[in-house]
């Protein structure tokens, strides 16, 4: 080795050793008599101390290199007169008495600090530069250790780690497949799996019980902040079970990740059907952290003459406590907020529970102290509380509402990045409607089995139909989601029937999954996690590419590497691609 030490290693009690070590310059600080480096490596960095008058010549050597050059240097360890406890290494230094240029380096295009001066797109283009810094060698430090204890979990439990392929074949279900055109088959394509869904299941038919996998996953969706063309799933799939052994299973993976990696004990999960979800949060994904449940005022507030609420198909809010003392311009900025065309309400009505027992509100003509009363006992609220109100259409109103709901728990500070509240949200709608395609699609997949009191509605009331189908909501963020699947294959044609395949369709593009299911599939469930999103949650950060070590930018690009990027001609040719002609 060309060291004996990291940089994060030596302590008081290693002073007199001598000792190598090798790193980057991470800054030197020239302060006349002595000159002192820091050095740094993935474990810490250390403190080099040079000293003009007992050797002027290494002195000089040192106040010549620049940040980042690569030195070995070799010295001795002494305790430091000026100590800095904020360092691990802070009581020591070393005497250097030799320095070995590894390599020289250019003067870097951003400071590799914690806080850097370089912007998103520049660390992106020099992310080997970036990962030097500690807080994005520490992410993927978590990432790291939540997938070592991700197997050992589930390889404690029986599941079986099985890859399966990543060219697949194209089916037009989900979202947009990324195509890989065959050389040797000509004018056939290759698709890049958007999970390895069907081959989980096709696994299960094959007798391997409990599958996992940690895999990358390819879906070419339009550009949106935070999403990744490729990111990684723990995809994982058991055979005889039920729905309540799945949530078992997997809430035993999430309490092992949270002991493990975040060091938290009390960790339970709730459960909500997705249609409480709505009511009480407007969000199938709810952030649990506070309460804040939405309050039904249909009843006591419709039919007193006030238009907007006679008109309206549900009239609902929000308690924001203790904000009764919020100035009319608050409230005007508030109502600006929820008018914005991505919450896209029409107006909020107000109420004040004024600390002195009285109300004002913004519909004191139409109702009264007892009435607006009769409304903060619905809401639980007390004085200094102030309950905020929408009232349109049932789903917008209670998605705006959802919305409203969060903004008033970041603003309160209910949304602790260090709190966990976790959730299994059962019994999805099975399909959704779409209008523009005017057919069904199903929500999760087509391999979810309805819920089984349901089944009968699927050739009736299709919409009406509950799925077997779960997530997992972690903070407000869709950790994972599942479903029992079907197993029947006679179930299974009808529910391609029913979102519109014909039988030769069906067959052509899940032909294979109809006739495995033919010879033998025992029943069985799963469930995917996303795995970057899980480990952007534990490292206290909204953003999934901080916890990816080569990330595409927002573009779908890597500016690293320069991709995608133009090919040669004649690899379009090899690839039959190149247009006739040209
Ligand atoms: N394959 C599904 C997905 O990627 C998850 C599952 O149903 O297991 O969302």
């Amino acid at each position: 080795m060309l060291r004996t030490h990291t940089c994060g290693e030596l302590r008081l009690e290693d002073v007199g050793k001598e000792v190598v070590l090798a790193g980057w310059l991470q800054r030197s600080r020239d302060l006349g008599g002595m000159t002192f480096i820091d050095l740094r490596d993935r474990y810490g960095l250390t403190q080099l101390a040079f000293n003009m008058e007992t050797n002027a010549t290494l002195c000089e050597q040192a106040r010549g290199l620049g940040r980042e050059y690569v030195l070995q240097v070799r010295g001795a360890v002494a305790e430091r007169s000026n100590k800095n406890p904020k360092m691990p290494t802070g009581d020591i230094e070393i005497i250097v008495s030799e320095i070995v240029v590894l390599n020289p380096a250019q003067t870097p295009p951003f400071t590799i600090e914690e806080n850097t001066d370089g912007g998103d797109e520049l660390r992106m283009k020099y992310r080997y530069l970036d990962i030097r810094r500690n807080s994005v060698r520490r992410n993927l430090e978590l990432r790291h250790k939540m997938a070592v204890e991700t197997r050992n979990y589930l390889s404690d439990q029986g599941f079986l780690e099985v890859e399966t392929p990543v060219l697949i074949k194209s089916t037009p279900e989900g979202a947009r497949d990324f195509l890989v055109p065959s050389r040797i088959h000509e004018g056939q394509f290759y698709a890049l799996p958007q999970s390895p869904q069907t081959f989980k299941q096709l696994l299960m038919v094959a007798g391997i019980d409990r599958y996992f996998q940690i895999v990358k996953c390819f879906r070419d969706e339009d550009l949106r902040a935070d999403r990744q063309p490729e990111f990684t799933q723990i995809d994982c799939e058991m055979s005889f079970v039920t729905r309540d052994d799945v949530l078992e299973a997997f809430e035993g993976l999430g309490k092992h990740l949270f002991k493990k990696v975040k060091g938290i004990d009390n960790i339970s999960f709730d459960r909500i059907s997705y249609a409480d979800a709505m009511k009480y949060y407007g969000s199938d994904k709810p952030d649990t952290r506070f309460g804040m449940r939405f309050v039904d005022l249909n009843a006591l507030a419709q039919n007193k003459g006030f238009q907007v609420f006679d008109d309206a198909e549900l009239v609902v809010g929000i308690n924001a406590e203790g904000c009764a003392d919020y100035t009319r311009k608050q409230l005007d900025e508030l109502t600006d907020w929820v008018r914005r065309p991505q919450i896209g309400a029409k107006g909020l009505v107000y109420v004040k529970y004024n600390a002195d027992g009285s109300f004002k509100s913004s519909v004191d003509k139409f109702f009264d102290a007892a009435q607006l009363a009769g409304w903060a006992e619905a809401f639980g609220a007390r004085p200094g509380d102030l309950m905020l109100i929408l009232a349109g259409e049932t789903n917008a109103t209670q998605k705006a509402l959802g919305e409203l709901r969060l903004e008033m728990g970041k603003r309160l500070g209910l949304r602790d990045p260090n709190t966990f509240a976790c959730l299994w949200v059962v019994e999805f709608p099975l399909l959704e409607w779409d209008e523009e395609a005017q057919r069904f699609f199903a929500m999760h997949h087509p391999f979810t089995s309805p819920l089984p009191e349901d089944a009968a509605l699927l050739s009736t009331d299709p919409g009406k139909v509950r799925a077997n189908a779960y997530d997992m909501v972690i903070n407000g963020v869709e950790i994972g989601g599942g479903s029992i699947r079907i197993f029947d294959w006679t179930l299974q044609e009808k529910m391609f029937e029913v979102l519109g395949f014909s039988p030769e369709e069906a067959q052509n593009q899940f032909g294979f999954l109809l006739n495995a299911f033919r010879y033998g599939a025992p029943p069985h469930g799963g469930i995917a996690f996303g795995f970057d999103r899980w480990c952007a949650l534990f490292g206290g950060s909204d953003s999934i590419r901080d916890f990816i070590a080569f990330p595409k930018n927002n573009a779908a690009r890597d500016v690293m590497i320069d991709s995608p990027s133009p090919v040669d001609v004649k690899q379009l040719d090899e690839l039959h691609l190149r247009l006739k002609g040209l």
